[in-house]
């Protein structure tokens, strides 16, 4: 197993990308403690390219509540190991003051009306604070030349649609990849928020991937999906406050009419969970 190299800086990184000189190049972006679902968009960028380059940056600006910025995990030598077993070439860790090295950004990116609902909603600034770090990293890993590669994961559905937007907007030249939810044995999504959790809360986090499967069974054997009963499952789940719980249009997130809800289910459909289980945050998806 190789250790990585690790480098802090932008001359750094733009020196080791240099000097690899790679005829590929797969980037997978990360706020670090890292896990299974992380190691999956590793392998998924090792198994089609000739470098691969991960970030370790948790960005202060995708966080609407500093509370969850403060307690946010971090774990840098532990990241390494994950990213080492996974085949991971460079780990680019740097300090808030690299990556915002003009200030914090005065011209900003806006995720539009797509960023206002759901996760946007609940998290005012997340994610044009996401797409404001997403963007200059996608820069500065950019190899220049031979081609050019970026992972994200399913689980962050509303965030992959974004970066999907911004990438087709603003003609990055990256192609991207999604990553299937890596899920623990028991189904839980997993999070680098989990590590917050008792293990009461997180067996009551389990409501989020159960509620889904009785929504996701009903539509793939095309019956009426009737989300009432998915939601009233969190009722009866006392560690849990559901934020929200919608069957949407998976290219606008616009929510399913009724009539698609109470009659048997034949379309496409995106199921998107948001809930508090505890003091965490937590969220899940599943396409039907
Ligand atoms: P984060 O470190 O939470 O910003 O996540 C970095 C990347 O890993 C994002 O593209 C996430 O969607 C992806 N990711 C996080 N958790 C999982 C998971 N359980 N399964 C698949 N991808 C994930």
């Amino acid at each position: 197993m190789k250790t990585p190299k690790i480098v802090k800086t932008r001359a750094e990184l733009k020196a080791a990308i240099a000097a690899a000189n790679p005829g590929s190049l797969g980037f997978v972006p990360t706020m670090g403690a890292l896990h299974r679902g992380h190691a999956s968009l590793f392998k998924a960028a090792r198994a089609e390219n000739e470098l691969v380059v991960i970030s370790v940056f948790v960005n202060e600006l995708q966080f609407n509540d500093a509370s969850d910025y403060a307690t946010y995990p971090r774990q840098l030598d532990a990241d390494v190991q994950l990213a080492a077993a996974a085949g991971v070439d460079l780990v680019f860790a740097p300090d808030a003051s690299e990556i915002y090295h003009a200030g914090l950004p005065l011209v900003k990116l806006s995720s539009g009306a797509l960023g206002e609902m759901y996760e946007g909603a609940s998290r005012p600034g997340h994610f044009d604070g996401m797409l404001a770090v997403v963007a200059k990293l996608l820069h500065l890993t950019d190899p220049r030349r031979g081609e050019y590669r970026a992972y994200f994961g399913q689980k962050d559905a509303q965030q992959l649609m974004l970066i999907r937007r911004m990438v087709a907007d603003l003609d990055y030249p990256v192609e991207l990849r999604a990553v299937p939810i890596v899920r623990s044995p028991k189904g839980l999504a997993l999070s680098s928020r989990n590590a917050l959790l008792s293990e009461e809360e997180k067996e009551a986090a389990l409501v989020l991937h159960r509620s889904i499967q009785l929504v996701a069974d009903r539509a793939a054997h095309n019956e009426p999906l009737y989300i009432e009963d998915a939601i009233g499952m969190y009722q009866m789940a006392p560690l849990v406050e559901l934020d929200y719980f919608a069957v949407v249009d998976p290219d606008t997130l616009q929510e399913l009419a009724f009539n698609c809800q109470d009659t048997p289910f034949t379309g496409e459909g995106l199921i998107l969970v948001a809930a508090k289980v505890g003091n965490v945050r937590l969220i899940d998806n599943q396409p039907i």
